[in-house]
């Protein structure tokens, strides 16, 4: 599955632009238009990350800001401000945005911010390099941390940012049962309960690109009731 971002910005034609360019860089685009419409999709569909503009009508940027990270939500934001508001950068750095970029902005830039992002998952701030290898080998798959590349049977597999760090929690935890709430909070950062469908749509995209008969599944193995167990 492709990765899914969030604009909420009032200025259509910077919309358009915006989601022109990320669509074509292939990832699934959704847009708010106000602060309101903006936090309620914010808040009930799981995006990989929001592009969250600080002018918006009925709800400022930097409100949904500190509502969203309220929620429980650790979704990577990146503020869009104006050159003038200086100060609204400190403050939404503050209230839990991850970045920002100053309007008018660079798309190559801005590009560039949003792939940085998604490769920085809340799970992985924690843990410190040194603790972990950087080479997984779990049976035919190889996971390099640092290339963030994988194999299978030595030929390249590619998944996206999300799917690469969920693989990556299984290797960690390899022959170990993970309920979906454990998942969706080390993967995604997300609470228990909240986007728990997530976890499954994203564990059928791993088996499509790594096992033999994804219907009968011989390494990501669902334990009923639970979640998942990782096995080779
Ligand atoms: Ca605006």
């Amino acid at each position: 599955m492709n990765e899914s971002i969030l604009i909420v910005e009032d200025e259509q034609e910077l919309c358009m632009t915006l989601g022109d360019r990320l669509r074509s860089e292939g990832y699934v685009v959704d847009f708010a238009v106000d602060g309101r419409d903006g936090l309620e999709k914010a808040t009930h569909i799981p995006f990989d990350l929001i592009i969250l503009d600080i002018m918006l009508p009925f709800r400022s940027g930097l409100d949904l800001c500190s509502e969203i990270r309220r929620a429980g939500l650790a979704t990577p934001i990146l503020l869009l401000t104006a050159r003038s508001q200086t100060v609204d950068k400190v403050v939404g750095l503050k209230l839990g945005a991850d970045d920002y970029v100053t309007k008018p902005f660079d798309t190559l830039e801005l590009m560039a911010r949003v792939e940085a992002l998604l490769r920085r998952s809340p799970a992985r701030s924690g843990v410190t390099p040194s603790s972990e290898p950087e080479v997984y080998q779990c049976g035919p798959i190889v996971l390099d941390v640092k290339r963030t590349k994988v194999t299978h049977n030595g030929k390249p597999v590619n998944l996206t940012a999300r799917e690469f760090h969920l693989l990556h929690y299984f290797a960690k935890h390899l022959g170990v049962t993970l309920s979906r709430d454990e998942l969706l909070l080390q993967v995604w950062g997300h609470k228990a309960g909240t986007f728990t469908r997530t976890v499954d749509v994203h564990v059928a995209n791993l088996r499509q690109k790594l096992e033999l008969s994804p219907k009968k599944p011989e390494m990501i193995i669902t334990v009923p009731g639970i979640g998942y167990r990782f096995q080779v």
